[in-house]
């Protein structure tokens, strides 16, 4: 059949790479290429499994990167504690590693079948049925495309899913903040080494790695009122206004951010249904975990592999697939979520007691029964 993908990020490309050895998929992306913009995830859970059948694994694993841990740090720049992360890699089974999100929307393109039809510059307008067995999707100027079926994978903001579940298109802000950027710099990567810098704040918080032997990665949150949905501008000025005074060096970086990069709020996406006739939702756009170690990029890979699965399986029966899908997906985007939801509070501690808190709590961690606990909860999540 005929299929389009709404989103060429790592949701949509993910989808083509399953769909297209059965089906003429076509992909609309509204940037002008690959988007370089993002931070450094975990890549392991779901996402690593459903990669692995996907046989992307090893292209994603040559574009990682395996840092030893996190040191922290405080605002005069002395270090008030660290955290290795090889217990987790240990407990994990070695399937963990870190990448740069562009590095994964890189490697899904690397493996793309040569039938995949991706159009960059394409930004669709409006998606809607036509039939019973038909959708399409308008790019304005008169162009529309119909298909057999149409997959939102358009990011935590789709409109897509107010057509497909009524009354729940809104995003749910978390309370927080987010802004990433990369730039060049060797000998600062050099400095930064093996470890990530994270600072030990509050309301605000840092973090600093080196990305590569060229680049270093900054990302920045801050704690906001949750009622303020408005989406944010990227604005470096205001970037050094608000987060100067962190770190030495993170103040540093703050006066290397480039004019556009990524910042938004963390938010939640929610649907009590998936799909609608011919026109589904996947990724961000049916379930944003918001940060949480990356995992929205992790289930955006997974959830993907999962409605290829269901599809194959179904063959002529789309809907029967879609309900599949929805079956085998819901209960895992679910728990992410929710755990999602519980994390947002201790994200950003929201005065030196939590700061303090946390502290004590990272030494707890070195004792070897509470380092395996939190370790298997943190992979369950
Ligand atoms: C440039 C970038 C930087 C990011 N950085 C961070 C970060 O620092 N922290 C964080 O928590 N999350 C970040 N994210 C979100 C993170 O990538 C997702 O949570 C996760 O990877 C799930 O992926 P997704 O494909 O479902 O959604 P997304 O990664 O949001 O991808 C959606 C894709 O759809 C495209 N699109 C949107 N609307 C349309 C339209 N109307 N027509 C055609 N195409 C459309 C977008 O250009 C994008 O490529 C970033 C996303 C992007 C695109």
């Amino acid at each position: 059949m005929d299929v389009t993908i709404i989103g060429g990020g790592v949701c949509g490309l993910a989808l083509a790479h399953e769909l297209a050895p059965d089906h003429h998929v076509t992909v609309l992306e509204a940037s002008p290429g690959p988007r370089g913009g993002g931070y450094m995830i975990d890549f392991f859970g779901p996402g690593f499994v459903a990669a692995e059948r996907m046989g992307v694994i090893e292209e994603l694993r040559s574009r990682g990167h395996a840092f030893e841990g996190v040191r922290y740090g405080l605002p005069d720049g002395t270090q008030s504690g660290t955290l290795d992360v090889a217990p987790l890699v240990k407990a994990a089974g070695g399937r963990y590693f870190s990448i740069l999100r562009p590095e994964v929307e890189l490697g899904l393109l690397a493996q793309l079948p040569d039938s995949v039809d991706l159009r960059y510059g394409k930004r669709v307008l409006d998606v809607r049925d036509a039939g019973p067995q038909h959708a399409a999707v308008d790019m304005g100027g008169g162009e529309v495309l119909e298909s057999d079926l149409v997959v939102a994978c358009d990011g935590v903001r789709s409109p897509a899913r107010e057509h497909v579940a009524p009354g729940h298109g809104a995003i749910i802000p978390m309370g927080y903040r987010v802004a990433s950027y990369l730039f060049e710099d060797a000998p600062f990567a050099r400095e930064l080494g093996e470890r990530m810098l994270m600072t030990d704040t509050a309301q605000r918080i840092g973090w600093l790695y080196a990305a590569d032997a060229q680049r270093v990665g900054v990302m920045l949150a801050e704690r906001l009122d949750p009622s303020d949905a408005r989406r944010p501008t990227a604005d470096p000025e205001r970037l050094q206004a608000v987060y100067a005074g962190l770190h030495p060096q993170i103040d540093e970086a703050l006066t290397r951010a480039p004019d556009s990069f990524y910042d938004d709020l963390g938010a939640q996406s929610w649907a009590p249904r998936w799909s609608r006739g011919r026109i589904a939702l996947a990724g961000d756009a049916a379930h944003a975990p918001s940060l949480l170690a990356g995992q929205g990029t992790s289930l955006a890979i997974a959830g993907a592999e999962a409605l290829a699965r269901s599809l194959r399986a179904a063959g002529p029966h789309v809907e029967v697939g879609l309900a599949e899908y929805e079956r085998r997906w819901r209960t895992t985007a679910e728990r992410t979520r929710r755990s999602g939801r519980l994390s947002a509070s201790a994200f950003i501690p929201e005065n030196r007691m939590q700061v303090r808190l946390q502290q004590i709590g990272r030494r707890a961690i070195g004792l070897p029964g509470v380092s395996r606990l939190l370790t298997r909860r943190f992979l369950a999540a």
